[in-house]
Parts: C-alpha cells; structure tokens; sequence
C-alpha cells in the first residue's frame, strides 16, 4: 500500500489543503479496480470510520497476496470542508466562499476521460478539489461515495443503467434500501462518475461489472464502532463479490431483499409551519396513508398552534432531521410510496 499526499492551493495567499491517498497495486490488470471516497460532505464521518475499519482487511489481504484490482482510498476526500466552521459549527456541505454545495458542480463529461477534464490548476478551491477527485476515480470499474443523511436508514442512490446488475452489491453491503435514479442535471459526484459511460456502445460501458453509487451510512449521528465494522465488512463483501479482492472464506451474497424504489416515489414532505417537530415515524417505519408523520409545533400554548402532517401515501420512511428546528418550507423526511410522489420536486438527487 502506498500513500501519497494531494495537495489543493487555497484561494488566499498562505492557505493550502492538504488530504491523503491510499493505493493498493493489484495483482492481476483484468480484475476490477476500486475507488473509495468518504466525507466529500466533510461532516459526514460514518464512512469515515468505516473506512478506517476496512484499511487493516485490505492490508491484510495485499500481505497475503489476494489484492487482484487495484484500489484507490480516499478516506476524508475535502479538507477544504473539513476546516469550515461557523461561529462553532462545523459547516461541510457548502464551501463557504463560493456557496456551492460540495456534491454538486462535478463536471459531466462526455465520456471517461480524464484529457477532459478542466485544468486542475483553474477556478476556486472546490473546483480545483472536485476536478482532482474526478481525475483521482475517473477509469475505476468500481466507485463508492460514503456519505450519510441527516437521520437514516443504510441506503444507496444507484443510476437506472446499473440496476439490478448491482443488486449482489447492495446485499454484499447490508443496505435498506435502493433509490434509482435517471438524470443527473446538478453534477453530482455519482452523476460525474456514471454519466461518461451513458453514451458508450453496452460492450464499453460494462454496465455488467461497473459500480457507482453514494452511499449513505444511516444518519449524522451514527458514528459507531459497532456500526464501522458492520459497514467495513459490507464493503469488503462488495469487494470479494466483484473480484477486486479474493477471499475463498467469504460466500457469495445473496439476493438483495431491501426496499428498491425509483427516486420519483420520494415524498419529501415540507414543513407547512415553522415551529419545533414532534415526530410521529422514525426512519424505518412502515406507515399507512394517512397515517400521522409529525406536528409541528408553531404557537405554543395557544389554541390551533399545533399543525399536523399526514403521509400522502403508504410507504417507508428512509430519512428524518436530525434537528427539531424547522423553518416553513423545509423538507420533514423522506417517505418512499408505491408510487410517483405528488411533489414536483421529486426525480432529483437529493444528496
Ligand atoms: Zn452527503
């Protein structure tokens, strides 16, 4: 394994960010090659740990000789990110300069290449730091996002094109569930990392052996050993079953008996009212249509200050907030129906 040091000059004299990389050589150039990145939403740290769980399986397993593709670490992929705080609170999401969300603006090339990319030397410090990553991940059968949500269920966001070919991948790893989606417009790191291939003849694009997808490890708050080890193994697992690392010991995964769902079939439910959420569902939660989500909590004490809110169909909830503080407007959860959401803002990205 070696490691190396990427460095991204800051966009004021005397800054500069500084994050590592981790490449284990395979032994054999026709087996799969792996990308792994965390923490692209630098506050996001259960793919962070989970990471750190699964270096000493794949050092072990490079000791031993079973490293067959190569596999390129990036376990906290934005330092930039990672030093924003903002009277205390720790800002990762958005670059503060340029307010633009991390995983978005990711150029969408026309096909993998990194000769078309934008010179990394070029634009603001984000923009220099994603067209690194791109040209870090670019060329790798295999690309995992480890992020999370706010409050969550273990799932992943998978492009149309990949499903169910990755269905051994979402069971290898133990998720809950699978959102499929079609169009990325916003420049996502997934999207980025998907759409080159979209236009390549099938027998190039090798949608059979290709992996893309962001990952979210649950919710903002699970940062767990118990929970790093569980996913570590998950993606170990994922490894074993595409061929990038051997390990006799390991079964092939079974079938995938998550939630799988298309990504126009969220119901995001905004808040009516700001106030203070008393939720009704927690992620995980089957609910009937109907079925009561939350009161929000908007004059308190007085008569007609509570309002409620009421699934609009039948389904799962995959997210909540962290937080109970809302302001109108704000999406409440994440509710996966049966059927195409009535919210018009449902068929985007929403990581
Ligand atoms: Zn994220």
């Amino acid at each position: 394994m070696q490691k190396s040091i990427e460095r991204i000059a800051g966009d004021s004299q005397g800054v500069s960010y500084e994050f590592p990389v981790f490449r284990f050589e395979g032994t054999d150039k026709a087996a799969p090659s792996a990308y792994l990145q965390a923490a692209l939403h630098a506050g996001e740290l259960p793919g962070v740990v989970a990471i750190d769980a699964l270096m000493p399986m794949l050092e072990k397993a490079e000791a031993e000789g079973r490293i067959k593709g190569s596999i390129t670490v990036v376990p906290q992929a934005n330092p930039i990110g990672r030093a924003q705080y903002h009277f205390g609170e720790h800002q990762g999401r958005f670059h503060l300069g340029t307010r633009t969300n991390f995983n978005r603006g990711f150029p969408l090339l026309a096909a993998p290449d990194v000769e078309l990319l934008p010179d990394t030397t070029l634009g603001t410090a984000d923009q220099r730091l994603k067209t690194r990553l791109l040209q870090l991940s670019i060329g790798h059968d295999i690309v995992l996002d480890l992020h999370c949500d706010d409050d969550g269920l273990a799932y992943l966001y998978v492009h149309a094109s990949l499903w169910p070919a990755m269905a051994d991948c979402a069971a290898a790893m133990g998720v809950d569930a699978v959102i499929l989606w079609d169009e990325d417009t916003d420049g996502t790191f997934e999207g980025a990392s998907i759409t080159p291939y979209l236009n390549l003849p099938a027998e190039v694009a090798r949608f059979d052996r290709r992996v893309a997808t962001t990952v979210e490890y649950r919710g903002i708050l699970d940062v767990d050993g118990a929970l790093a080890g569980a996913d570590a193994e998950g993606l170990y697992r994922l490894l074993v079953a595409r061929g990038v690392v051997q390990d006799q010991a390991l079964s092939t995964p079974g079938s995938f008996i998550g939630l799988v769902a298309p990504l126009e079939n969220i119901d995001m439910m905004p808040a009516p009212r700001a106030g203070a959420v008393l939720y009704k569902v927690k992620p995980g939660d089957h609910v009937a249509e109907g079925a009561l989500l939350a009161t929000i909590v908007h004059a308190p004490g007085e008569a007609g200050g509570r309002t409620q809110l009421f699934a609009p169909q039948a389904g799962i909830i995959l997210t909540r907030r962290s937080r109970r503080i809302i302001r109108a407007g704000e999406d409440l959860l994440k509710l996966v129906g049966d059927r195409k959401s009535a919210d018009a803002r449902s068929g985007t990205l929403e990581d």
